[in-house]
């Protein structure tokens, strides 16, 4: 158990009956934010509350930054922790669309050897992760995007009402080139739009080498639309809705990235 804000209820509902508990909240050394090299490494055990508020983040990942401002309430986001969250694996869930979008590594230890997964390989099926159950999910790397204003991050969030889990979730994490008129790289993950988070590979595709224009975010948001696969849900929304939302929530979130690294007339 970390911040217990998915396994307290999933055993209230009796979905989860551990014979035994045990709490890591004890384990400082893993709640940490720090810059390691060309990375920022968040430690598991690193609050949402925290990832929100650390200045470094701000400056170096805002895209992180605002990803936590969306989670839940201020009682979930003091709580739950990145790694618990990512090991809970809900495809609702708005970290796995930023880590996907950021390309982040994710370092997985047991008794006897540490790996790292990427993110593309992370999220195996719906509330399943690649991590075993004896590994701990130790560490988030996530590269630190290009400097120089041209790279900036954006999170758009579709809910029904203030703390709801998304509708639709869309992270853009983006570098554009020195004189700012051509996406150099391109990151795009998705919540609530498929089994598992999922990677705006089409999306993406439409965008890297192209001109910073209107029309070719209008490209992307078309391709997401086949990138994404939702499925109908009586709360919600149909499958049908929840692509548009794709669509019209990438745009959004491009648009304000691009701006933020210094585009204009988009
Ligand atoms: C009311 C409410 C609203 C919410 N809204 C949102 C939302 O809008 N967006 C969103 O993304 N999330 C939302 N959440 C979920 C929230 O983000 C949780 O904090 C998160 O899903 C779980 O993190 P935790 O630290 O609480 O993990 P826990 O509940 O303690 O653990 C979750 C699972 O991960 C395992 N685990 C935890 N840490 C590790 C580790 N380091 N290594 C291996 N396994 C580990 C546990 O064994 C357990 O199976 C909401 C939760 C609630 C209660």
């Amino acid at each position: 158990m970390a911040g217990g804000q998915s396994l307290i209820p999933l055993m209230k509902f009796r979905l989860a009956a551990p014979k035994y508990l045990v709490d890591i909240n004890g384990v400082s050394s893993l709640d940490y934010i720090r810059e390691t090299g060309n990375f920022l490494a968040i430690g598991t055990l690193t609050r949402h509350h925290t990832i929100e508020r650390s200045e470094l983040i701000r400056q170096k990942l805002g895209l992180f930054a605002e990803t936590a401002s969306w989670i839940g309430d201020p009682q979930v986001r003091n709580n739950g922790t990145i790694g618990g969250s990512l090991v809970h694996s809900d495809p609702a869930g708005d970290w796995g669309s930023s880590i996907i979008a950021t390309r982040a590594l994710l370092k997985v230890k047991n008794k006897k050897k540490e790996r790292t997964l990427d993110s593309d390989h992370f999220f195996s099926d719906t509330f399943t992760s690649e991590v075993a159950p004896d590994e701990l999910l130790t560490e988030i790397r996530v590269p630190i995007p290009p400097d120089g204003g041209r790279s900036a991050g954006a999170y758009e969030k579709l809910e029904r009402k203030a703390g709801d889990f998304a509708t639709v979730g869309v992270a853009v994490q983006l570098t554009l080139s020195r004189d700012r008129r051509t996406f150099e790289q391109v990151g795009i993950g998705f919540a609530s739009l498929g089994p598992t988070n999922l990677r705006g590979k089409k999306a993406e595709e439409a965008l890297v080498g192209k001109s910073v224009s209107t029309s070719s975010i209008e490209d992307a948001g078309l391709a997401a639309i086949e990138d994404v696969n939702p499925s109908n849900d009586a709360l919600r929304g149909s499958a049908e809705y929840k692509r548009a939302m794709a669509r019209v929530f990438l745009k959004r979130a491009l648009k304000r990235a691009v701006t933020s690294a210094g585009a204009t007339g988009v």
